[in-house]
């Protein structure tokens, strides 16, 4: 049940990390790449914490790997991917953890979410907003699901 995986999630990621200030709605979402797969869902959670961006890393990854997620097809069906999208203060270009996170601006089904959370965010020098509407529609609908 993917909507419960998500919901988990995020539930972990607060409790390991600080504490979710707020959570979009859920959204389903084409497969993008490898398209001969299921509808993936998506959405965007605010967190405070007093991590910083690497220890905070280190706990998505530890929340992914307790779902039981196993790195194979990039692109490709996964239970559960958790990205860091912005930070606050910190950009930086580093492959281990990039940030802002470099393919979120072109992707709808992280600004859809991300726009009802923070629509002014700032990402490589536009608003959320902005990228959001400048985009071709990609097939990302509400699933009429929450987060929390
Ligand atoms: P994707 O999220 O692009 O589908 P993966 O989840 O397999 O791909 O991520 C591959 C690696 O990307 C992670 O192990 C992580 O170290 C790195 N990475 C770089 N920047 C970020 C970011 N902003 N958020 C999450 N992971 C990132
Ligand atoms: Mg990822």
């Amino acid at each position: 049940d993917p909507a419960q995986t998500l919901r988990a999630a995020a539930a972990e990621v607060g409790r390991e990390a600080g504490r979710i200030a707020a959570a979009s709605p859920i959204y389903r979402s084409l497969p993008v790449g490898v398209t001969d797969q299921p509808p993936f869902l998506n959405a965007v959670a605010a967190l405070d914490t007093e991590l910083g961006p690497d220890a905070l890393l280190d706990v998505l990854l530890a929340v992914e790997a307790a779902h039981g997620r196993v790195r194979d097809v990039r692109w490709g069906p996964r239970t559960l991917d958790l990205d860091l999208v912005w930070f606050e203060g910190v950009v930086r270009d580093d492959p281990r953890l990039t940030l802002p996170h470099p393919r979120a601006h072109e992707r709808e089904f992280v600004l859809r979410p991300l726009c009802d959370l923070a629509p002014d965010l700032l990402l490589h020098g536009r608003t959320a907003r902005e990228w959001l509407d400048s985009l071709e529609p990609q097939g990302v609908e509400p699933a009429g699901l929450s987060l929390m």
